[in-house]
């Protein structure tokens, strides 16, 4: 009996059953739990190239990352700007000072500089500051475009402090190695827009109280990533894979453009510079209209707002966006090089069918989209409203070959659509 006992024991680590949790049974032999868990491994290891087994996706170990990056040739921040310009209305300064920041930080890549150059370059990330839906992730996204880079999206809400629910800061990188099928090289070359930074705002000195202390944690995690440093991404990010293997990557090189609208950022301006956005407060000072305060934003007023000191001194160049007026709107149903509007004349087109919109309504969806104050976003929400039945109708019918949308028809389409019950509503 007990020479049997004694049978019973990991033919690989030699545990006794007794030490074992698990001891699964061989033809001739057994294995305990631990010993599963390292031929997993080993197993991953060697098919998968260290990954999840349960998603054999190529994992950037395997692929052997490479990617070498260049300035297009010749490029200045000139036409970096000019770039900006056929895609995004207006917003020329921001457009100005992300083109020199951005040049000035692939130019940095290009020219690595050693150990005994006297003069380092060091890295700047952006915040740009300005309500919902006047441009910032539009330019992000433009400029990595036009750079071929990687770029990525996150949304810092997302985000808490180690140890709450909620994802960890490192998964702003997974996206980021997502959108480049897990190409490390390339990853570390790469663009991230984080959204909604104001939100991690931390409560105290913020006038528009909207989370919680956490915030000003997720501040602090953020930190070594925007400077520079080896950080362990879970690929597949969240905290919903544990046994995912963490990749590494280098941010030292990733620009990092933070973007926020700070609702209520232009008070403190105000404070600062002693002046008295119009509607507000004492009538001797200087005035000046609250859409134009944006301006005059500093590092100290984005202090002001809630960001720590440090989180401050890694995003060393700040710029705004104008809220947009009827004549942005209107100019961006129709100038962008992807505008709305030609998007709905080409998706006409591929029906033969030639769609024109009069000018005055252009001028009524700037204007609704106005009123919904949802900046350009509202923009989308009523032209398909509005286009919704003519898309329905119009494909496949031989006889129409010209198509109008005029001012009476997209008022007849937008009156008791959902869009106006929910403006009513609100
Ligand atoms: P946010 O400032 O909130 O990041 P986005 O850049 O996401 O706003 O803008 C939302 C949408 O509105 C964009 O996809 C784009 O179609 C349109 N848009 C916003 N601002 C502009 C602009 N200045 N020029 C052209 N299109 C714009």
């Amino acid at each position: 009996m007990r020479g049997k006992r004694q049978d019973f024991r990991c033919s690989f680590c030699g545990r006794d059953k007794s030490d074992a949790l698990v001891l699964v049974a061989g033809l001739d032999a057994h294995i305990c739990e631990v010993c599963v868990e390292q031929a997993q491994e080993i197993v991953a290891e060697e098919l998968y190239g260290g990954l999840n087994p349960d998603n054999p996706e190529p994992q950037p170990e395997q692929k052997k990352s490479k990617f070498e990056f260049k300035l297009p040739k010749n490029v200045i921040p000139t036409d970096i700007k000019q770039h900006l310009d056929k895609y995004v209305i207006g917003q020329d300064e921001a457009k100005k000072i992300l083109s020199v920041a951005v040049y000035n930080h692939y130019k940095r890549l290009s020219h690595p500089a050693t150990a005994d150059d006297e003069v380092q370059i060091e890295k700047s990330n952006i915040l740009l500051v300005g309500r919902t839906g006047t441009g910032k992730t539009l330019l992000a996204k433009t400029i990595a475009k036009f750079l071929q880079v990687p770029f990525a999206i996150v949304d810092a809400t997302v985000f808490t402090e180690a140890g709450y629910v909620g994802e960890d800061v490192e998964s702003i990188l997974s996206r980021l190695l997502q959108v480049c099928d897990y190409n490390v090289a390339a990853a570390e070359h790469g663009i991230v827009y984080i959204d909604e930074m104001d939100k991690v705002a931390r409560k105290s000195d913020n006038p528009s109280i909207t989370r919680d202390v956490s915030g000003e944690g997720v501040q602090q995690a953020m930190l070594k990533m925007l400077e520079g440093t080896d950080v362990n991404v879970p690929p597949q990010g969240g905290r919903k894979h544990p046994e995912q293997k963490l990749v590494k990557v280098n941010t030292q090189n990733i620009l990092f453009i933070c973007g926020g609208a700070f609702d209520g950022i232009e008070k403190i301006i105000a404070r600062r510079t002693n002046t008295k956005v119009i509607g507000y407060g004492n009538a001797n000072k200087k005035q000046i209209k609250e859409e134009d305060m944006l301006q005059y934003i500093t590092h100290r007023d984005v202090k002001r707002y809630g960001m720590i000191p440090e989180l401050i001194g890694r995003l060393p160049i700040i710029s705004f966006l104008r809220p947009l007026d009827l004549d942005a709107m209107k100019r961006i149903l129709v100038e962008p090089r992807n505008s709305l509007l030609r998007q709905y004349q080409h998706l006409f087109r591929l029906e033969g069918i030639n769609l024109t919109f009069s000018d005055d309504v252009i001028e009524y969806i700037a204007q609704t989209a106005l009123e919904y104050e949802l900046g350009a976003r509202g923009l989308r929400s009523i032209c398909e409203a509005i286009m919704t039945d003519a898309m329905f109708d119009l494909p496949g019918r031989k006889d129409v070959k010209h198509y109008t949308i005029d001012t009476v028809y997209a008022k007849s389409k937008l009156e008791g659509s959902l869009l106006e019950v929910l403006r009513a509503a609100a």
